[in-house]
């Protein structure tokens, strides 16, 4: 029985551009039941400098970095550097360098919000990823819960409800991030797909009203990812820190929206008798090969493979699937027409 813990990844401080001390972000975490955070202040490890990466009450924050220049594209997240890396002389660097040099220092990069488009309506403007040629980053943003909501927004008339009742409003993840993320498990590339929500409870002005974009108590309800883990995850800080990181690497996570339900304990393996693998594994099947699923209630599922989908039903609670044929599998989980849980694939090899 795996050990599943939730987290919310993309959070800055006012270390950087965010509002929120650390202390107020922790709590925020501990109140909405998150396991872990992984906070990002640009071209900053300052948190951890300070001595902050600890558990703070029931909730382990890790410090990682978004590389990134002054209104320029190709936000790169670094996770898993060393305290004292030298993270703000790469801002302004190419995205390749900024991946090698995250790569050199013992940590991993992660495209972030690939397909941001921005909105006029609060002067931002779009911080999408335009350089396709790179390589040797692991992991992507495959839903951003702030490029998701700055679209909703740019094409809103309809007053207030668009922030009072933003979780209403969200879109999902969009559909060309998927397409590219599933080309990319297609051609072998194997890279994870993150659930950002990129929040910096930001004080913006709508229609004449101050807003905090979002409360972190808010955005923390949104999209999170859950780990899966063999062995409950240590009380000991840097092991702990490990675990989740090794897994946040590896894509042995799904991604959910847990607004309006949780999707703790979904559960998405493949097995060929000999051996069972969770999502980010590989296998090479002798024999007859079975995908296992589990959702937390009932829901609409989509299988997909290599991008193809394969079939679409509701499940109540477990399925079996024969495997006909090698490639990369995920799920998509939904809800009153609402994306829930995308899992991160599971790749079978021929052998
Ligand atoms: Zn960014
Ligand atoms: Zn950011």
């Amino acid at each position: 029985m795996p050990y599943d813990y939730r987290g919310a990844i993309h959070v800055h401080s006012s270390f950087s551009d965010g509002t929120g001390s650390i202390d107020e972000i922790m709590q925020a975490a501990n109140e909405t039941g998150l396991d872990f955070v992984v906070l990002s202040d640009h071209n900053t490890l300052r948190a951890a400098a300070e001595g902050l990466e600890r558990w703070h009450g029931s909730s382990l924050l890790i410090v990682g970095t978004e590389i990134s220049g002054d209104r320029a594209p190709n936000h790169c997240l670094a996770l898993g550097l060393p305290a004292d890396a030298p993270v703000a002389d790469l801002k302004g660097k190419s995205a390749q360098a900024v991946i090698d040099a995250v790569n050199r220092l013992g940590g991993f990069g992660v495209i972030a919000h690939p397909d941001h488009a921005g909105t006029e309506r609060f002067g931002i403007p779009s911080y999408a990823w335009t350089d396709w040629t790179v390589n040797g980053f692991s992991g992507m943003g495959i839903w951003d819960l702030m490029s998701d909501w700055q679209e909703v927004v740019e094409d809103w008339t309809g007053g207030m409800e668009v922030y009072d009742q933003f979780a209403r409003h969200l879109r999902g993840p969009k559909e060309a991030t998927l397409k590219r993320w599933d080309e990319m498990s297609r051609n072998g590339v194997r890279v994870a797909g993150f659930g950002e929500i990129d929040n910096h409870a930001a004080k913006r002005t709508y229609e004449g009203r101050e807003l905090i974009v979002f409360p972190y108590a808010e955005a923390f309800k949104t999209v999170t990812n859950h780990v899966v883990l063999d062995q409950p995850l240590p009380k000991d800080y840097a092991q702990a820190k490990a675990a989740v990181l090794g897994a946040l690497k590896q894509g042995r996570f799904y991604v959910a929206f847990e607004y309006f339900d949780d999707a703790a304990d979904f559960q998405f393996e493949a097995s060929d008798g000999d051996h069972t693998v969770g999502m980010g594994g590989e296998l090479h099947p002798t024999e007859d090969c079975e995908l296992f699923l589990q959702v937390p209630s009932p829901c609409i599922v989509k299988m997909i493979c290599d991008g193809d989908p394969l079939w679409e039903e509701e499940v109540e609670s477990d399925r079996l699937l024969e495997i006909e044929q090698p490639g990369s599998y995920r799920v998509e989980a939904y809800r009153d027409g609402m994306i829930w849980i995308l899992s991160n694939p599971i790749h079978v090899k021929a052998e």
